[in-house]
C-alpha cells in the first residue's frame, strides 16, 4: 500500500550472512511457503478490486504448529531507507551475494573441478570399480533418496575428513553439483587427488540413469 509501512520499516537491516539458514539447508514443510502465498495473492486481489480490510499496517503472523494466527500493529518508520523521507534503497541488490546464501539457492558458482557424469559413473559402478560415493547433502535430503553413499553435509566436511580414505577412489555428490563442487574443490586442497564431481547430481543421476530416484 502506498501509504503503509513495508518490511524494512521493521527490518531497516538485513540479517548478517549465514545467520538464517536456506530451506534447503534448514528444511521447509512445503505447504507453509503454500499457505502463506494463498494469504498474499488474496491480499492482492483484495488491493486490485479495491476491497475489503487489507493487512497494511498490520503485520499477520503464522504459527502453524500450534495453528495460531497473531497480528502486531505495525507502523510507517519514518527513517526507513525504503519508503521513508531520506530513502537510501532505490533498487534491488544482489541479495544471494549480500545474504552470503550458499549452496543450492546461489547462482552459478564457476569451480572448475573434475567431474563425472551420471552414465560414466553408472558403467563404473555395473563394472565393479572401486568408487566410494561421497553424498555432502544434509541428513534429511538423504531421507528422501540416495546413491547408497557416505553421508557427510557439506558443513561438516572440514572436522570429518578423516572418515574420507584418499587413496581410494572418491565420486561427491549433492543434489544438483553444486555443493559437491565445493566439497570437491575443498578436498582437492586437503591433498585429495583421485577426487571427482558428479554432474547434475542427484537431479542428473533421476534424469539419465535411474528415474525412480525421486527430484526434490
Ligand atoms: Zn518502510
Amino acid at each position: 500500500m502506498p501509504d503503509g509501512p513495508c518490511y524494512r520499516c521493521l527490518y531497516p537491516e538485513p540479517p548478517p550472512p549465514g545467520l538464517v539458514p536456506s530451506c534447503a539447508e534448514g528444511g521447509v514443510l512445503g505447504v507453509l511457503p503454500g499457505i502463506v502465498g494463498s494469504i498474499q495473492a488474496m491480499e492482492t486481489i483484495k488491493l486490485l478490486l479495491k476491497t475489503g480490510d487489507s493487512l497494511s499496517g498490520r503485520l499477520l503472523l503464522f504459527d502453524a504448529l500450534a495453528m495460531k494466527f497473531r497480528e502486531l500493529k505495525l507502523r510507517k518508520n519514518p527513517n526507513c531507507p525504503m519508503c521513508g523521507e531520506h530513502r537510501s534503497i532505490t533498487k534491488l541488490i544482489d541479495y544471494y551475494e549480500f545474504c552470503g546464501v550458499r549452496g543450492e539457492e546461489a547462482p552459478e558458482v564457476n569451480l572448475h573441478v573434475p567431474e563425472i557424469t551420471p552414465k560414466e559413473l553408472k558403467t563404473r559402478l555395473d563394472r565393479g570399480d572401486d568408487l566410494f560415493i561421497l553424498d555432502v547433502r544434509e541428513p534429511h535430503e538423504y531421507q528422501i533418496c540416495n546413491l547408497k553413499g557416505h553421508l557427510i553435509p557439506l558443513g561438516e566436511l572440514p572436522r570429518r575428513v578423516h572418515e574420507l580414505d584418499s587413496s581410494r577412489e572418491i565420486v561427491a555428490h549433492c543434489r544438483s553439483g553444486k555443493r559437491s563442487a565445493e566439497a570437491v574443490d575443498f578436498l582437492r586442497k586437503a591433498g585429495f587427488k583421485k577426487i571427482l564431481n558428479l554432474s547434475g547430481g542427484i537431479l542428473a543421476w533421476s534424469d539419465q540413469v535411474d528415474p525412480s530416484v525421486p527430484k526434490y
